[in-house]
C-alpha cells in the first residue's frame, strides 16, 4: 500500500499564492512523503519548506500561529482530508490517499456482518474514495447500506477520533456500523458514540475484528473514573492550547459547575496534556480536560483521574444528583474549531 499526498493541489496553491516560505505540518505516519514533497516544492518553485516538528495527531493540530512567527507566507496541513479548504486563516488542507483496495476482505466482512442486515459505513480520511466500492460489494451481498450525509467539516462517511457527527443520525436506521481501514482508534470511537455493534474492516492483513471487547473496556474505565472523581475536592480544569481545540467555553461552564458544588478549581492550560506535565500539580485531585477526548478515552498512564468533556458532563449530572446516561453516546466529543473556509 501507498499513501499518496495530492500533489496537484500543492502545485495549484503555490502557482496561485507564490508564497516564498511555506510551514507544513503532517502525522507522523507521512513525514517521509511530505519531506519528499517538500524537496520538490523547492525544486520546482524555489519556496523554502519548512516542517513543524511538534505533534500532529489530527486535523485540530494545525498552525496558523506559527505561520506570523516564522515569517511564512501559508500552511499546509496534510493528511486530514475535510469538507473545507482551509482550516483556518493560512492554513491549506491537502488530503493523502491510500491505494489499498477492499476487495480482500469483503468475505470475511459479509460472514462477520451476516447477523445485521441493514450497515452503516464509516471511515478516516485516506479510505474516503474506498467508500464507494465497499458499499456496491456489500450490496451485492444482499446487505442494506447507508452512509451519513457530509456536514461544514466533514466528507460524506467521515469520522476523526472526535466526531462522528456524520455516522451519529444514521444510527437508528443500521443493525451494525463498519469502520473501513485499519484503526481501532476511529472504530472504538464509532462503537461508544453510536452505541452500535461495530466491526473494523482491516485491508492489509484482511481481517474483521468485532470492536465491542474493546469498546466495553473504554467504557467501564471511562465510568470508573467518573466515579473515583466523584468525592474530589480539587480539580484542575485544562484547556487545550492546540488551534482546532480551543474549547474555553467548555472549560468555564466546567469550571462554574463544579465551584457551585464547593470544589475548588485551578484553571490550566496547555498544549500536550501528558502524566509528565500533570505530575507537578500534586494537590489536585482530578483533572478535567477539555481538549482533545482520546487523551482521556484511551489514555492509561495517568495517575488521577483526566476527564474528556462528555465524562465532566457525566461527573456534574453526577454531583447534581442526575443520572449520568450514555454519556459517550453523542455525535461529537468536543466541536473542533477548525473548518472555516468551504471548498
Ligand atoms: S481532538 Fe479530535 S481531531 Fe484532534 S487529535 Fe483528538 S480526536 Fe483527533
Amino acid at each position: 500500500m501507498t499513501v499518496k499526498i495530492d500533489e496537484n493541489e500543492v502545485f495549484r496553491i503555490i502557482e496561485t499564492k507564490s508564497p516564498k516560505v511555506i510551514l507544513v505540518n503532517a502525522p507522523g505516519g507521512l513525514l517521509r512523503q511530505t519531506k519528499e514533497l517538500m524537496e520538490q516544492v523547492r525544486k520546482r518553485y524555489g519556496v523554502t519548506a519548512i516542517l513543524s516538528g511538534d505533534s500532529c495527531f489530527g486535523i485540530c493540530d494545525t498552525v496558523d500561529d506559527e505561520v506570523g512567527k516564522l515569517q511564512a507566507d501559508l500552511a499546509l496541513h496534510i493528511g486530514h482530508n475535510a469538507a473545507v479548504e482551509r482550516a483556518s486563516e493560512h492554513t491549506y488542507l491537502i488530503d493523502a490517499v491510500d491505494d489499498v483496495e477492499f476487495s480482500g476482505v469483503m468475505e470475511t466482512a459479509a460472514k462477520a456482518l451476516a447477523p445485521y442486515r441493514r450497515v452503516g459505513l464509516a471511515t478516516f480520511s485516506q479510505h474516503l474514495h474506498q467508500l464507494h466500492p465497499v458499499r456496491e460489494a456489500l450490496e451485492a451481498r444482499g446487505f442494506q447500506v447507508r452512509v451519513g450525509k457530509g456536514n461544514n467539516l466533514m466528507l460524506e462517511g467521515q469520522v476523526f477520533g472526535c466526531d462522528f457527527s456524520t455516522a451519529f443520525p444514521i444510527r437508528d436506521e443500521v443493525d451494525a456500523f463498519a469502520l473501513l481501514g485499519e484503526s481501532e482508534f476511529h472504530a472504538v470511537g464509532l462503537a461508544l458514540a453510536t452505541g452500535k455493534p461495530t466491526f473494523m474492516l482491516d485491508p492489509y492483513m484482511e481481517e474483521v475484528t468485532d470492536m465491542k471487547e474493546a469498546a466495553e473496556e473504554r467504557l467501564k474505565k471511562a465510568i470508573l473514573a467518573v466515579y473515583k472523581a466523584r468525592d474530589a475536592r480539587v480539580f484542575g480544569v485544562i484547556t487545550g492550547l492546540k488551534e482546532g481545540q480551543k474549547m474555553l467555553g467548555r472549560s468555564r461552564w466546567i469550571s462554574k459547575r463544579l465551584e457551585m458544588s464547593g470544589r475548588k478549581v485551578v484553571q490550566l492550560a496547555m498544549r500536550e496534556v501528558t502524566a509528565e506535565r500533570l505530575a507537578p500539580h500534586r494537590e489536585i485531585e482530578a483533572f478535567v480536560q477539555t481538549a482533545c477526548p482520546r487523551i482521556s478515552i484511551d489514555g492509561f498512564t495517568f495517575d488521577r483521574p483526566v476527564f474528556s468533556i462528555p465524562q465532566a458532563d457525566a461527573l456534574v449530572a453526577l454531583i447534581e444528583g442526575r443520572e449520568m446516561g450514555e454519556f459517550l453516546e453523542r455525535a461529537k466529543w468536543i466541536e473542533l474549531t477548525v473548518g472555516l473556509i468551504k471548498k
